[in-house]
């Protein structure tokens, strides 16, 4: 993996993010963009191995991701308790979309970064 990171969080923690998002997957590389802006959002392009995480940079936390309704069956209403778990949350999100060759949906992504979420926390606790 190749990482431009514009945020506070250290290279090395973003890189122990994507290897427990994608334990199989570092072996197909990509380029992953991690910086703030003014939403939290992902992006992982069909044609290009880039996955792109932007992290709103003055956020509320805790707060829902996808309290508004969207196209395609993202699933609403997702707790996210911290910026780190967001950024948690759109490394996998974005890596389901990757390591399935983009035949995951938006509902199965998100299934997949809530349950990777939910083990950070219990990985993290260690
Ligand atoms: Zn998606």
């Amino acid at each position: 993996m190749y990482l431009i990171n514009r945020t506070d969080y250290k290279n090395d923690f973003i890189k122990k993010i994507v290897e427990f998002a994608m334990p199989s997957g570092t072996k197909k590389p990509f380029l992953l963009v991690v910086r703030y802006g003014s939403i939290s959002t992902g992006i992982c392009y069909d044609y290009f191995p880039i996955i792109s995480v932007t992290l709103e940079k003055n956020a509320k936390y805790p707060l829902l991701r996808n309290d508004k309704p969207r196209t395609k069956n993202y699933i609403r209403n997702i707790p996210i308790e911290s910026e780190m778990a967001h950024l948690v949350f759109l490394v996998a999100h974005e890596s389901g979309h990757y390591l399935s060759n983009g035949k995951l949906s938006e509902g199965d992504c998100d299934a997949y970064a809530i349950h990777t979420v939910s083990q950070w926390r219990l990985f993290s606790s260690f």
